[in-house]
């Protein structure tokens, strides 16, 4: 599936230090290191039954600060992610307004595309949709067939999560919290004939009135976390090394997706990272309470795309925030005041301001430090009266590139 286009990215004048990542299945913070191949990155992406909100641009933005980080400690990237393009809500939405589902996916995915290019985030170099990935998914359900790792119930075909002695590692949460989660999160913990309440949904056989596709175990469709452990299996190869998402995905999906590729005698990611969940009017953005503040919304309302990522860099990516106006309307005017710094003919020195704001993206990507080393430079610029004695001609230049190479911000 094509992605969208790429912003450029400028080049720096000093490469940035390796970086070191939070992984949540260590509960430390520990270097993104590997051999001498691409640095490779697995995000999942949506299930486009509705347009992005802040919640998804908050953990893609996030993303998007460590590919960049990666470029600029000279690295190549690997980025893969995908779009549930069949899955239960996205076929109930379709249902419930009366479109066809494949025309709602199509549309949806578009306007996702739109706001991730005006948010500047960089593309994937395979952005993967679960139908086109289908054949994926029935290899990997061989693999595990012949690890005796699958079962059925009536048509369906379960993956038994007894099959991987590591299940639980990445989450690291008791049972109790997992069968609660479990429950919560599209998972069918009391259905009659499951080996374990926990065992996972991998391939759903055909019911009246939804899309199927032929397979070994009838026809039907896959569930969500074998398409993600497939794709980036497929794409990146086992051992790859970071798995992100947002902190809701911790479990079930990310274990499940973690526990189907162990089953199948592959490793999967090196490091598990999760954005934090960004709250509106009091609570998590959620459908089901309608507190959703859309992208495609304010883009609409003519905010500059770049005020909104610089809303969401003030907040540290794995913290829980809450979302207010007043913040947006604080980034127009700071991004202002940055724009105003630049285009001086001379500034405060740039290069100390390229080597901190690297090193605080490189420090688990600290992008409130960053953007406040910036907010220093800019202020220092326009506040001071001896620009005359000190100014570097070139710091304004120096410092646009860096904000939009490192924070991906264009000035
Ligand atoms: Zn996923």
């Amino acid at each position: 599936m094509r992605a969208w286009p790429a912003p450029d990215v400028p080049a720096l004048p000093i490469q940035g230090p390796e970086v070191s990542l939070y992984d949540h299945a260590r509960d430390e913070l520990v270097a993104t290191e590997g051999g001498p191949g691409p640095r490779s990155l697995y995000v999942c992406g949506i299930t486009p039954y509705d347009a992005t909100h802040l919640g998804h641009a908050n953990t893609f933005v996030a993303f998007d600060l460590l590919h960049r980080a990666w470029l600029n400690a000279g690295h190549e990237v690997a980025y893969v992610q995908n779009v549930t393009d069949v899955d239960d809500p996205l076929l109930e939405r379709a249902e419930k307004v009366g479109v066809d589902w494949t025309a709602l996916a199509e549309r949806e995915t578009d306007l996702y595309r739109a706001d991730m290019e005006a948010l500047r985030v960089l593309p994937p170099r395979e952005y993967a949709g679960a139908v086109e990935s289908i054949p994926l998914f029935i290899d990997m359900l061989a693999t595990l067939d012949a690890a005796d790792a699958l079962y059925r119930v009536e048509d369906d075909v379960y993956f038994s999560v007894g099959a991987d002695p590591r299940f639980g590692t990445e989450s690291r949460m008791a049972r109790p919290e997992m069968l609660e989660l479990f429950a919560e999160r599209g998972g069918d913990p009391d259905r009659v004939g499951k080996k374990d309440p926990l065992d996972p949904l991998v391939w759903r056989a055909e019911r009246p009135g939804e899309p199927s596709w032929p397979s070994p175990y009838g026809p039907g469709r896959p569930g969500w976390h074998i398409e993600c452990s497939a794709i980036a299996l497929c794409h990146l190869g086992a051992g790859f090394t970071v798995q992100g998402g947002g902190s809701d995905l911790i479990f079930p999906h990310h274990e499940m997706s973690a526990s189907h590729a162990h089953a199948a005698g592959s490793e999967f990611a090196r490091i598990y990272t999760h954005g934090g969940m960004v709250a509106y009017d009091g609570h998590k953005m959620s459908k089901s309470r309608g507190n959703l503040v859309f992208v495609s919304a304010l883009r609409n309302g003519d905010i500059d795309p770049m005020a909104i990522r610089l809303a969401l860099l003030r907040h540290h990516y794995r913290s829980d925030w809450e979302w207010t106006d007043d913040q947006l309307f604080d980034a127009v005017d700071t991004l202002a005041q940055w724009r105003k710094a630049i285009a001086l003919r001379g500034g405060a020195p740039a290069g100390p301001v390229t080597e901190t704001v690297l090193g605080a993206l490189a420090d688990d990507l600290n992008a409130p430090r960053a953007v406040a080393v910036v907010q220093a430079w800019v202020e220092a610029t326009l506040g001071t009266d001896h620009l005359a004695e000190t100014s570097h001609n070139d710091a304004g230049a120096v410092v646009e590139a860096l904000v939009d190479a490192a924070l991906g911000i264009k000035l």
